[in-house]
């Protein structure tokens, strides 16, 4: 087909487009589902429990699913439930910014109310940014005939828009994000891949923790200790990086091809759960490559100068720089 399926028997309602195809040589279907899920394991119910789950983070998963009678039935229905596995019965929100690096500068978009709470909205699709990953949420307001509201926070956990009154389920709203606090981010989380890339390169020391804000941010590296000089050292070589136009990618890649790629002193996959298949790559051509789902500039001459503010030892082996942008 493609057909879309609609879940049901959920709190809130999603839906999902999905396309179906052979299995070659089995006697299953491959069923590909594009829904949005970055954030968490999507996990798929079909109205029988015959099938097989494969799951990724991403934009799509895919099932294989036994060709019997119980897929037919559920092909023809055109019906396909599914739970998010870390926020289950709640709804599936589209993050825009996900696809690709343009999309990232997306700042006005139109979506619908798909379901509602005390204090929330979640749209079917959205270009705020939840909070997570270092990186703060996205503030900004929606829009719809009945007036206008500001979204306070996101929450990536069911994607929570918070606002200060409800909009009604089914409404058609045109979400609008406060652009000088988004771009600050995406400068100052740049600046961060950048950064926590050349530390890994001259020092081998990973980034253990980092958290960005529009006007300052920090990075825990560890095993590490600076001295002033490299400091320095740090600044000037990523200095000399946003001095020039070096562009950013955003892509997904199979997990094992990206286990085969050089450069990849900060992938972490050690860290990844095995389940994921498929990770959001964020790549500074020539300087890093670090699965990210956060929001990032095209080109490092966005990004400006960097200049490190202070440094702190945070435990025996861990050192913490903080950094502004100029
Ligand atoms: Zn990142």
């Amino acid at each position: 087909m493609p057909a879309t399926s609609r879940g049901t028997g959920l709190p809130a309602e999603f839906s999902a487009s999905f396309t179906t195809s052979p299995d070659a040589g089995t006697d299953r279907m491959v069923i590909n589902i594009s829904i949005c899920s970055s954030i968490c394991m999507p996990r798929y119910h079909g109205k029988r429990r015959e099938g097989n789950t494969a799951s990724t983070t991403g934009a799509a998963f895919t099932i294989l699913h036994s060709l019997n009678s119980g897929s037919a039935a559920l092909l023809r229905n055109g019906f396909i439930h599914l739970t998010h596995g870390c926020c289950r019965g709640e709804s599936v929100t589209e993050y825009l910014y996900m696809s690709d690096v343009e999309a990232n500068y997306i700042r006005e978009f139109d979506a619908l109310v798909r379901g509602s709470g005390e204090g929330f909205v979640v749209l079917d699709r959205t270009a705020f940014y939840p909070l997570g990953g270092g990186q703060p949420c996205d503030q900004g307001w929606l829009e719809w005939s009945g007036g206008k509201v500001n979204v306070r926070e996101v929450r990536k956990k069911g994607g929570q828009h918070m606002v200060s009154s409800p909009i009604p389920v089914g409404e058609a709203v045109h979400g609008v994000i406060d652009w000088t606090r988004r771009y600050g981010h995406m400068r100052m989380h740049t600046a961060q891949h950048v950064v926590s890339g050349i530390v890994a390169h001259l020092y081998g020391a990973r980034t253990v923790g980092n958290q960005i804000h529009a006007e300052r941010s920090r990075i825990d590296f560890a095993p590490a200790s600076f001295g002033d000089e490299d400091l320095r050292r740090i600044e000037d070589a990523a200095n000399d990086a946003f001095g020039s136009a070096v562009p950013v990618k955003i892509y997904e890649i199979d997990r094992e091809e990206l286990a085969g790629l050089p450069n990849l002193d900060r992938a972490n996959l050690d860290l990844i759960p095995e389940f994921i298949k498929r990770l959001r790559v964020v790549e500074v051509e020539g300087l890093d490559v670090c699965p990210c789902a956060g929001t990032h500039v095209r080109d490092l001459g966005e990004v400006g100068q960097m200049r490190i503010t202070s440094r702190k030892s945070k435990g025996r082996d861990t050192v913490r720089i903080d950094y502004v942008l100029e």
